[in-house]
């Protein structure tokens, strides 16, 4: 052809232009490059049916003058291009024909790359088709879950067949469901594997419906094997029940409503008293008495009436021992499996025994309650928080407010005070411990009144062991509680004073001196007051009570803080000072002391002045031991007194050795008194007139074994000062009525015994009682004796020496005033006592004949006396001047030398009764 033109007619002639120019283009360039190429070439301009296709090849082909040829070669590809568009028909037709399908469905092709999907697909997955189209698994899922369709792929590659299996997907709605896949292979023309196609099924409802299917029938399966265990059960459980019955201590039955019995366990058969033979199938009429029957028909009927269980109790007769028993009976309408009551189940429980107990336990609560309420003690409960749960009566009326104000309170909030702090603590460790208390508590309770009680708390437990209240009961202690107190005064204090006592001085020094405190002292003060003595002994007791009570004030005034002023008894005080730094201190103190006593005392309207000696002694130069530090201090106290008055004196070694000596002296002379060394001399005493013998003056002597006698004046001192003196007197008392009984026996002229009585004596209450006793014991006559007193116990305004005196002048003796005119001479005392006669003092006669003042003073006494009506001796006449004297101005009775000296009692017997001058008196002197 021509490649200038290129178409020939025929071209023209079946081609559209659009095809025609592609053709031509075609020539041209392969006429320009002379490179060959092929199109495809459709005679569009020929009706539809006559179309043809050609596959056209152009080959440049040289031709002459050089010009180049293209050489076109037609192949029809008619056929191929009409199967073509069929097979896109048919895809096209397949392809809406799946997206008109509802269920997902894919294809791929043999390397997995996704060839179709459909519109379910789509929407199942929520992705548009694009997104999927020519991508394989991997580069539109997740590497993992792409594995998985991969590998089941190839497993359907290898298999063939139809591939299914479950999965679980997400959906659009990112709900994952689960779903079936179901895959096949396809193949192409020649056989060989093309892809696959696969459809996915939302199985999910299914799958539930399955589930719930599998767990009804599972329900179904299980259900059925209960019941067989209960049927097997069941079978078992009569059985079980009669055995459970049977030992059960109750009654158990179960009757008809018709009232027969259905059943019944041993405890029945028992109380009935037959076997179950004979019960079952019988009525109540047929088992007990009319009445417990009737009971029971009516009690049955009431709990059909009722529906439900009734409870009653009632004492019946039991069948089988004829006991009254108190049955507390249950009984329960049964129903059967239509709900109609089939009969009644009864149990009964004989309460007899324990109606018994019960009633004995209200009884004995009773009792208690009698017992707790009449009590004198207090009780009281408490409850865990220390409230009051319960009082007695007792309690309630020693509490102000009473019971309503005890009750529901805590000892501190009622009565409170700090005792009940202690209490409230000690109710605390009783909870706390399970176990007793006892301690004494004082307490505020009505009307001020402080009340000791001797508490004793005891716990109460509860059934599981825990402590749940205390009960508190308490004794009224406060009278031993105060006599204790009183005692504990008594023992450690001075009544009269107040003062510590020496007890109570000893145990303070005991622990003083236990205290080591370097480089000072603890001092023992002594101290006695000089006159004390006298005071009591001429202005009464009461007025000597007042003078200690005052010299205590002041000696509590003289001492620091921390020491001890104490009174030992009589007018002897002592003062213990702890830590003093030397002996300057106490030389201060102790003239403190002595000018605070030196001044005048007010007793009893009058001055009175009194003055005191101070002795003291240091621990522990001079004694590490208390007993010797107190020896030590009173020597040195007794120094003092004696080198006059108003004095201290410190303790040193030379004063223990006379200490002693008095101290062996006392000791001495108690023994003396044990063993007979006293012994009474006899004065005579003589009517000056005629000489005669009228009587003697008893005096005392003392043998001192070892010793010989030792005189009156050496030791009576110390026998009054110890009080050993009254023991003595009585002695001397009964010694010397002996002797005037013996005397007078003969019923001779009179011979009266002269007996010296100490102040100490009269002291002594029964005094008067005393000498009569002895009167009656050695049959002395009253007129047969007289007494000889110191003007000084006259001076005492006390009704004691009054009374006495009284009681001697009724019974018949006569009184003397010994030493007369030494003392205070208050004359009035003559007239106010029964006084019969007065000794004048031996000095007064023996200086009568040397000194006129004496002798006036002789003279006074004697018209004194002369005026009063008494008698008048004379003592210690020594010579006839002295005699003559007396016997001159009226003195009728003399006692001296010149007559006799004291004699033995067996010398008075053969004295003579008339003495001539120069009668030589003392053939015994002593
Ligand atoms: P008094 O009651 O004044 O006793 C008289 C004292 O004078 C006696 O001393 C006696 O021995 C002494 N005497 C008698 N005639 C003469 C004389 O011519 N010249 C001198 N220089 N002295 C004479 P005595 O026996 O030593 O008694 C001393 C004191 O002891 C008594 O003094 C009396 O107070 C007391 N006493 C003696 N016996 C007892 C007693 O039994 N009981 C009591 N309470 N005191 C007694
Ligand atoms: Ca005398
Ligand atoms: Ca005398």
């Amino acid at each position: 052809m021509n490649a200038a033109t290129g178409v020939s007619n025929v071209e023209a002639g079946v081609l559209l232009p659009q095809a025609l120019q592609k053709y031509l283009d075609a020539i041209h360039e392969v006429a320009s490059t002379g490179i060959a190429r092929e199109i495809e070439l459709t005679f569009d301009a020929l009706p539809e049916a006559q179309r043809k296709h050609y596959l056209v090849q152009f080959v440049s082909e040289p031709v002459q003058n050089g010009a180049a040829g293209v050489l076109a070669i037609y192949v029809d590809i008619t056929a191929r291009k009409q199967a073509e568009a069929k097979l896109r028909e048919r895809e096209a037709f397949l392809e809406s024909l799946l997206d008109t399908v509802p269920i997902p469905v894919f294809s791929k092709d043999r390397e997995g790359r996704y060839l179709h999907l459909n519109r379910a697909f789509e929407e199942f997955l929520g992705i548009a088709k694009q997104r999927f189209i020519g991508k394989t698994v991997f580069e539109t899922s997740p590497h993992e879950l792409a594995q998985t369709y991969f590998d089941m792929d190839e497993d359907l590659f290898a298999k063939g067949g139809i591939q299914r299996y479950e999965f679980k997907v997400q959906n659009a709605s990112k709900a994952v469901r689960d779903v079936e896949f179901s895959k096949a292979v396809f193949h192409d023309d020649e056989g060989r594997q093309a892809g696959l196609i696969g459809a996915i099924l939302d199985i999910t409802e299914r799958k539930q419906a399955e589930f719930e299917q599998r767990a009804q029938f599972e329900r179904i399966v299980q259900l059925n094997r209960r019941l067989e265990d209960k049927a097997l059960e069941l079978s078992d459980a009569r059985a079980q029940l009669m055995t459970v019955l049977h030992t059960i201590p109750d009654m158990v039955w179960l009757k008809s409503t018709a009232g027969n019995f259905l059943l019944c366990n041993h405890s029945f058969e028992q109380f009935v008293g037959k076997p179950k033979a004979g019960i079952l199938g019988k009525t109540g009429y047929d088992i007990f008495d009319a009445d417990v029957a009737d009971f029971f028909r009516e009690r049955n009927e009431a709990a059909i009436g009722a529906m439900h269980v009734c409870v009653s109790e009632e004492w019946v007769v039991a069948p089988a021992t004829g006991e009254k028993t108190l049955l507390e009976t249950r009984m329960l309408p049964v129903f059967d499996a239509g709900g109609t009551v089939a009969g009644v189940l009864g149990v009964a429980r004989d309460t007899t025994e324990r109606r018994r107990f019960d009633e004995r336990l209200a009884t004995r609560e009773r009792e208690f309650r009698t017992l707790v309420e009449n009590s004198p003690d207090t009780v009281a409960r408490y409850g865990r928080d220390f409230r009051r749960i319960y009082v007695n009566p007792t309690f309630a009326s020693l509490s102000a407010g009473g019971a309503e104000a005890l009750l529901g309170k805590t000892p501190s909030e009622f009565p409170g005070g700090p005792s009940t702090v202690l209490y409230e603590q000690q109710i605390a460790e009783v909870f706390a411990s399970a176990s007793d208390r006892e301690f004494e508590l004082t307490w505020p309770a009505s009307g001020g009144k402080q009340l000791c009680h001797l508490i004793r708390l005891t716990p109460e437990l509860g059934p599981g062991g825990a402590v749940e209240t205390v009960l508190a009961v308490g004794r009224d202690i406060s009278e031993l509680h105060a006599s204790r107190g009183k005692i504990h005064r008594m023992a450690y204090f001075d009544a009269l004073t107040t003062l510590p006592n020496r007890v109570m001085f000893n145990e303070h020094l005991r622990r003083a001196i236990s205290v080591r405190s370097s480089g000072r002292f603890t001092a023992v003060m002594m101290i006695d007051m000089d006159r004390f003595k006298e005071v009591n002994d001429t202005m009464g007791h009461a007025v000597g009570d007042d003078l200690l009570r005052e010299a205590a004030r002041r000696l509590l005034a003289c001492v620091r803080p921390g020491d001890t002023v104490a009174r030992f008894g009589g007018d002897e005080f002592a003062i213990l000072m702890p830590e003093v730094a030397d002996r300057s201190v106490l030389e201060r103190i102790s003239a403190t002391i002595i000018n605070q006593l030196d001044e005048p005392f007010l007793l009893d309207g009058r001055e009175v002045f009194v003055s005191c000696s101070v002795g003291i002694a240091l621990h522990p130069v001079d004694s590490t031991d208390a007993k010797d530090l107190l020896r030590y201090a009173d020597s040195a106290m007794y120094l003092a007194k004696r080198s006059g008055r108003r004095g201290f004196r410190f303790y040193t070694r030379d004063l223990t050795i006379e200490a002693t000596a008095r101290l062996s002296l006392e000791s001495e002379l108690r023994r003396a008194i044990d063993q007979g060394e006293l012994e009474l001399y006899y004065q005579p005493q003589i009517l000056l007139r005629s000489a005669e013998v009228i009587g003697s003056e008893a005096l005392l002597r003392w043998n001192r074994a070892g010793e010989g006698f030792v005189q009156p004046a050496q030791f009576v001192p110390l026998a009054e000062e110890t009080g050993l003196i009254v023991e003595i007197g009585r002695w001397v008392l009964r010694e010397a009525c002996r002797s005037a009984a013996q005397w007078n026996a003969g019923g001779g002229p009179r011979h009266r015994v002269s007996i010296n009585l100490s102040a100490r004596q009269f002291q002594s209450r029964d005094l008067a009682l005393m000498v009569k006793n002895i009167l009656d014991e050695t049959g002395c006559r009253p007129e047969w004796l007289e007494f000889e007193i110191t003007e000084s116990l006259l001076l005492e305004e006390d009704d004691s020496v009054m009374s006495a005196l009284l009681a001697f002048e009724s019974m018949g003796l006569s009184i003397a005033i010994d030493d007369f005119g030494t003392g205070y001479s208050a004359l009035s005392y003559l007239t106010r006592f029964p006084i019969d006669t007065l000794k004048i003092d031996r000095t007064f006669v023996q200086q009568a004949t040397t000194d006129r003042r004496h002798a006036e003073l002789v003279k006074a006494i004697l018209s004194i006396a002369r005026c009063l009506g008494q008698r008048v001796v004379a003592e210690g006449v020594e010579t006839i001047e002295q005699a003559a004297f007396l016997d001159a101005h009226g003195c009728e009775v003399a006692q001296g030398f010149l007559y006799s000296r004291p004699l033995r009692k067996s010398d008075i017997a053969s004295f003579p009764r008339y003495l001539t001058a120069g009668t030589p008196g003392a053939r015994t002197v002593v």
